[in-house]
């Protein structure tokens, strides 16, 4: 039977940082990943990675402190928050950096300009500087393993960072075609696929070489002590002993349906996470007897269905595209419903608001509708491939209002009305009725040669055809889970840690309840609790 000190289940970033630090703390380590390929949900995200008050801050001339921090994250608590949770965030966010730096090949720069999601709450960056990326990666170094990091359905070319994306900077400034070429010699990537590289690679350099298709299947528990993991390898069934401790970094539960409708508060049907996300270190958690926490919520995300020939999984996030001028966001009764420029968590409630007295869900069915001088300007991308400049055919369209109102089975008055409504506030210059563009956050997103501007948002819907997209209620995955304590230990029904049983990332009870900080609000805590789950776990008698 095999025996080391820490057990990781799960390779996304969670996973791979709590297996790092267990080793810089002297643990031996093995990490099991149910899916072929490494890397989760992290290997298809924009890798940036959100700490306050991080070591890189001062290099973009923006300034945080500790309080700064804790008091931002804690306004927008709603009494979700535990503020020992937080604290221990904050606090350890900068020393998880500074031991990656260090010992590793994971390195960050913090990226300028891009603001928090709620930037005016107190203690909010407008400057941005909390949110850190790592520089692109040859994955040359990765050797034979840079086949097994899984790619991303939603960045077309591999090759470029989310802060080289018109969302990144204050002029956008792409990377040349004969940069882009360069890069690709090393095959040098950027984005999530550069976070998991990096720590992928230190992984290697100690020798923990992530054991693939491999399910953590069942916790194993003598004496209420976690001592080891069940796991379903290709070769059968087996036993792995854990002397110090199993971390959970398997993901959340956004592709079980059961999962869901059990608990989260409103529909989530387009998920845009991978698909191995199934819940299974949640499962895991509960038979072990521990507390779960935050289960209604997840990291909300606006998605759109699209034909498989643009990605593989038929869906795409849709951010930019709902903040551009020349689009708004309408129900079927044609109204507005939310400022469309908001952040994509923020969407998670307007799509579970109650229409009462119909019995239904007031703003799903929805759609983006927008005109052709959005189209002329922007193109209609639905994913980050080709140039985006023509409308796709399965996309419905009118020339007129009434004509798009009927194709979609909507009312027709209502969408006329609230155009009218919409043109005149943008004549204005302003929106009372959502305050879209309000916020720095609205203006930065939006249109990136009008960034700071409320024009980078308010635009009229003038000239026709006029097409609508459908957006449906998705999630970058769920945020609910066992309850964690500030060393990431899995809380049992009684408030006592569960010893050698630790959670870290979507897996687990988020301690940011339903907010999200700003850019890489979701790999931030991910990797502190990585963090401090590893090192807590490496330390265990
Ligand atoms: C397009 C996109 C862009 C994004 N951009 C950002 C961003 O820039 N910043 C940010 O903060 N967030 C971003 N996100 C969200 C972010 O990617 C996730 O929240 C984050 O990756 C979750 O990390 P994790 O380590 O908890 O899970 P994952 O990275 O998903 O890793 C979990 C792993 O566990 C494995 N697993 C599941 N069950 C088992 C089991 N039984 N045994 C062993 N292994 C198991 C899974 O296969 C998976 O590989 C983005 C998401 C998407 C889709």
């Amino acid at each position: 039977m095999e025996q080391v000190d820490v057990v990781v289940l799960g390779t996304g970033a969670a996973g791979l940082t709590a297996a790092v630090t267990a080793h810089e703390m002297g643990a031996t380590v093995a990490v099991f990943e149910k899916a072929d390929q490494v890397g989760g949900t992290t290997a298809w995200s924009g890798g940036q990675v959100w700490i306050p008050n991080n070591p890189h801050m001062s290099e973009v001339g923006v300034e945080d402190s500790r309080e700064q921090a804790l008091t931002y994250i804690m306004s927008l608590s709603r009494d979700l928050l535990e503020e020992r949770l937080v604290e221990a965030y904050v606090d350890a966010g900068p020393e998880m950096i500074e031991l990656l730096e260090a010992k590793t090949p994971v390195q960050f720069y913090a990226v300028a300009g891009m603001p928090d999601y709620h930037p005016e709450f107190p203690g909010g960056s407008v400057g941005g500087g909390r949110t850190l990326e790592c520089p692109i990666y040859p994955f040359d170094e990765l050797g034979a393993w840079a086949e097994r990091v899984t790619p991303s359905p939603y960045f077309a070319d591999p090759h470029i960072t989310m802060s080289e994306t018109p969302l990144g900077k204050a002029v956008p400034q792409p990377p040349s075609e004969e940069e882009l070429a360069r890069r690709a010699e090393r095959n040098e990537r950027g984005c999530g696929q550069a976070l998991i590289g990096r720590l992928l690679r230190a992984c290697l350099d100690r020798g923990i070489e992530p054991r693939t298709s491999c399910a953590g299947r069942e916790l194993i528990v003598e004496d209420g002590t976690v001592v080891g993991v069940v796991v379903d390898t290709p070769e059968g069934r087996t036993e792995v002993r854990a002397r110090k401790g199993v971390v959970l970094a398997s993901g959340g539960f956004e592709w079980n349906q059961d999962l869901c409708r059990a608990f989260l508060r409103g529909p989530m049907t387009h998920p845009v996470s991978i698909e191995t996300s199934t819940g299974d270190g949640l499962l895991m958690a509960m038979k072990a007897g521990a507390m779960i926490t935050n289960m209604r919520e997840a990291w909300w995300m606006p998605a759109g269905a699209v034909p498989p020939e643009a990605n593989r999984m038929g869906r795409v996030l849709v951010n930019g595209q709902r903040t551009l001028p020349h689009s708004i966001m309408v129900n079927k009764r044609g109204r507005r419903f939310t400022n469309e420029a908001a952040n994509y968590n923020a969407f998670g409630a307007a799509f579970h608001v109650e229409d009462v007295s119909r019995f239904e869900y007031a703003n799903l069915p929805c759609w983006l509708v927008f005109d052709q001088e959005y189209v002329d300007r922007y193109g209609f991308r639905v994913s980050s491939g080709g140039d985006g400049s023509r409308v796709p055919h399965w996309l419905p369209r009118g020339e007129t209002l009434d004509e798009l109102a009927e194709q979609l089975g909507i009312d027709a008055a209502g969408l006329t009305s609230t155009v009218e409504r919409w043109n005149q506030l943008c004549a204005e210059g302003h929106d009372p009725d959502f305050g879209r563009g309000d916020s720095a956050f609205d203006r930065w997103w939006g249109d990136p040669h009008r960034k700071g501007r409320r024009d980078a948002t308010l635009g009229p819907l003038a000239r026709g055809p006029f097409y609508a997209f459908e957006i449906h209620s998705g999630a970058l995955g769920t945020k609910g889970g066992p309850r964690v304590d500030p060393h990431a230990r899995v809380l049992d029904l009684d408030g006592d840690p569960i010893p050698g049983l630790y959670a870290a990332g979507n897996v687990m009870g988020s301690p940011f309840g339903m907010t999200y900080g700003g850019p890489g609000g979701t790999l931030g805590p991910a990797m502190v609790y990585g963090f401090l789950g590893g090192r807590h776990a490496a330390g265990r008698g």
